[in-house]
């Protein structure tokens, strides 16, 4: 087809660009990779630099540079070892050339007379100077082959520029990308359809481009299309740190849009029940009294960090709004107790409330716990898992609905006959754990909106977690109840392994418990087989070779969850002394007698994530260690591992990786649903502070975005993409 009479719309699935078959279909999804406007925001992670351009006589060997020569002779060479090549003569007006490509694909494109682009770096071949498997482009075909094609001269793509090097995948080759992007480029009039001159002329037209000018202009920001044609094809550097520049400004810029939209939504849903408290001074009155009274009644002082947060989320909860509160908390830092409150305000003012976590083991450890606080002050609390429906669950889900109580459970509570009277608050704990439409499933158990309180562990910068969590009210627990011993933490080399286990021996004939925890091996938290398998070997080397003499148990993602709940209940009252585990073992566990936690290749996981395995002991008055056993940590790792050594502190180690790996690499980053960018980072707090303020300029000039029809559109598209993060 021909480029100049086709059209195109971004929305367009690929498949309209001309040459891009149904069964690519598949393979750019791959890529993530379904309408134009994905091909064309797929960005290359690098260039090569064939933009030299040079005579034959002037090639340099190993210097890399682009020469345009004619074809003289295509021969095809079977060489003794059985194997094909293509061994071709060039020639420009200085010199001939030996070109030599393995490819034997390569002879359907060139053929004599042809005059060629190769890109690559002067070697030599029988002793005689060569290229070999250059990058090649067809500058003008033979004389008879333009006839047939109606080939003309075409600007280069592959060979003489700045050449993009894309993420590919089977089938998906950059050049195979950089040509269809190219296409698509022209017929959008972005790109000039033809120009000999091998340099891209201005962009030619800008329909789409969706940040209003206002703030093109005071952040200096080029145009969508231009800086869609210089990520791809630019002239030179410059144009691509421009391009950068401005695509990662958007990224950052339609993430808090999103967000501030999505608080606004949220803040307009009618409110489920409106709970009598006084608004100044809380907690006041009646209610307040008793919030006062129970917090008294607790055996210990709340942090400050605690009351701040207990503060805030009475004061939402007096509100004729929703509350859609993330409360974020270290491990151990308390949050269970601040639900407990809300639990307990929710109680007093005569509603249901509903907690819901992700595992069983943590269920029963939250229902115990909430019942010994809020027990005592009449809240009937209830508890709701998997394993724990059918036959006399008929008689208590009805209670549920009858008596005003906590109900603590798992997915359990989302199915549909844990019917609530009047759901006045749901708590959600380790929140990551849950997707999206897990939570608005809770939701929909009221028909107007309940308040919501989130909880998490990932100790997530709070710049950061603002940005992520634009649309919620953030808490943050950023102080430890006193008396907490820190975890000591050691790495260990592989030569003190040896010692470190007759230290390990020694500890447990002492009545403590340890955990093994296998190396990560994808950064997924699905586990897959490999892992599975990885955990298994070292149970067994560690009960026959090591540990011969103490009880050991196995735990891992693929032991179905009753007989897992088993092995560690069995771990806590003393069955087993180790517990070797892969790394998806229950977050929030609580395990008071495990006392030592060992990480094998530790140098494999983020400080945010051993941090978080770290957590799981420390969980009493006695000396907690953590051992982080290392194979061939390099330099960089080693340091980075150091750092665990010298802090406890959550909100440190994430911003210390955040500085070495950056946010990508963060536990649970992708988990919570914080996308990841291409281009922006989010640990440039600069401009995720400057997109917030200009998102919040513009929505609060116009918060319909009526007169910004391509950033409204735009918004539509991408939230169509919205996919489930589980
Ligand atoms: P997390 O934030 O990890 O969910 P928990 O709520 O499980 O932490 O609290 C960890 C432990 O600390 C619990 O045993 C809890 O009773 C205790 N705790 C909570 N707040 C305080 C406090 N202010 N002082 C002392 N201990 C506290
Ligand atoms: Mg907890």
């Amino acid at each position: 087809m021909e480029i100049e009479n086709c059209k195109l719309k971004i929305s367009d699935p690929v498949t309209s660009i001309p040459l891009v078959g149904p069964s690519y279909t598949s393979k750019l999804k791959r890529l993530d990779i379904a309408t134009v406007e994905d091909l064309l925001h797929h960005y290359p992670f690098r260039y090569d630099d064939f933009s030299q351009i040079r005579k034959i006589n002037e090639l340099i060997a190993g210097e890399m540079a682009t020469v345009t020569a004619t074809v003289l002779e295509v021969k095809n060479v079977h060489t003794r070892g059985g194997k094909r090549l293509i061994q071709t003569t060039v020639a420009d007006e200085t010199s001939e050339l030996q070109v030599v490509w393995f490819n034997p694909y390569v002879i359907k494109n060139v053929k004599e007379e042809n005059l060629i682009n190769l890109s690559g770096s002067l070697a030599g071949w029988n002793n005689k100077p060569a290229l070999i498997s250059p990058a090649y482009e067809i500058v003008t075909a033979a004389p008879r082959q333009a006839k047939q094609s109606g080939n003309r001269s075409r600007q280069p793509l592959h060979t003489g520029r700045l050449v993009p090097i894309y993420p590919e995948t089977r089938g998906v080759s950059s050049k195979w990308l950089r040509s269809r992007i190219a296409a698509a480029l022209k017929i959008l009039k972005i790109l000039a359809p033809n120009n000999s001159s091998g340099v891209y002329t201005p962009e030619l037209s800008d329909k789409f481009d969706f940040l209003p000018p206002s703030i093109k202009g005071s952040q200096n920001l080029i145009d969508l299309n231009k800086a869609l044609r210089m990520i791809h094809f630019p002239n030179d550097r410059d144009e691509i740190n421009k391009a950068r520049r401005r695509l990662g400004f958007d990224e950052l810029f339609l993430m808090q849009i999103k967000a501030l939209k999505r608080r606004a939504e949220w803040q307009e849903k009618p409110l489920a029940h409106k709970f009598r408290m006084k608004n100044e001074d809380l907690p006041a009155g009646k209610a307040g009294l008793r919030i006062k009274e129970f917090i008294n009644s607790l055996p210990f002082e709340l942090t400050n960090a605690q009351k701040r947060a207990v503060d805030e989320i009475l004061k939402d909860l007096a509100k004729n709004v929703p509350m859609n509160r993330l409360l974020e908390g270290d491990v151990g830092s308390g949050k269970t107790v601040v639900a407990a409150v809300a639990l307990y305000a929710t109680h007093l003012n005569g509603f249901q409330s509903a907690l819901m976590v992700p595992t069983e083991v943590l269920a029963e450890q939250h229902y115990k716990e909430i019942t010994k606080m809020l027990g005592p002050f009449g809240v009937k609390v209830g508890l709701r898992t998997g394993s724990k429906k059918g036959n006399s669950k008929k008689k208590e889900t009805n209670a549920y609905s009858l008596v005003p109580s906590a109900l603590v459970g798992t997915h359990a509570l989302l199915f549909n006959s844990v019917k609530f009277k009047n759901l006045g608050l749901i708590v959600i704990d380790e929140q990551h754990r849950f997707g999206v439409k897990q939570r608005a499933k809770l939701l929909e158990k009221s028909v107007k909106t309940p308040h919501l309180l989130t909880m998490t562990a990932t100790p997530i910068p709070r710049s950061l977690a603002l940005t992520a969590y634009g649309d919620l009210d953030l808490s943050v627990l950023d102080e430890m109840p006193p008396d907490r011993k820190e975890v000591a933490t050691w790495v260990v080399p592989n030569r003190k392994r040896k010692a470190a286990y007759n230290w390990v021996r020694e500890q447990i004939k002492e009545g403590n418990r340890a955990f093994v925890i296998c190396p990560l091996i994808e950064e997924s938290e699905a586990e897959t087989m490999q892992a599975v398998k990885a955990a298994t070997v070292e149970f067994e080397r560690l009960s026959k070779e090591v540990f011969p003499d103490l009880k050991l148990a196995l735990l891992h993602g693929r032991i179905k969850s009753k007989e897992k709940n088993k092995i560690l209940k069995d771990f806590k009252n003393g069955k087993y002394d180790i517990l070797v585990s892969t790394q998806v073992v229950e977050v929030g566990i609580d395990i008071p007698t495990a006392t030592i936690i060992i990480i094998e290749g530790a140098e494999r996981f983020g400080l945010a994530s051993l941090h978080q395995l770290r957590g799981r002991v420390g969980r009493s008055t006695r000396q907690s260690y953590c051992l982080l056993f290392t194979s061939s940590p390099g330099r960089r790792s080693y340091k980075r591992l150091k750092a665990m050594e010298e802090t406890n502190d959550g909100f440190k180690l994430a911003k210390i990786d955040l500085k070495i790996r950056g946010p990508g690499e963060i536990y649970g980053v992708k988990q919570h649903g914080i996308e990841e960018f291409k281009i922006a980072s989010l640990s440039d707090i600069r401009l995720i502070e400057t997109t917030r303020n200009e998102a919040t300029k513009i929505l609060e000039k116009d918060p319909s975005l009526e007169t910004y029809p391509n950033l409204k559109e735009k918004l539509e598209r991408i939230s169509e993409e919205l996919v489930e993060p589980n």
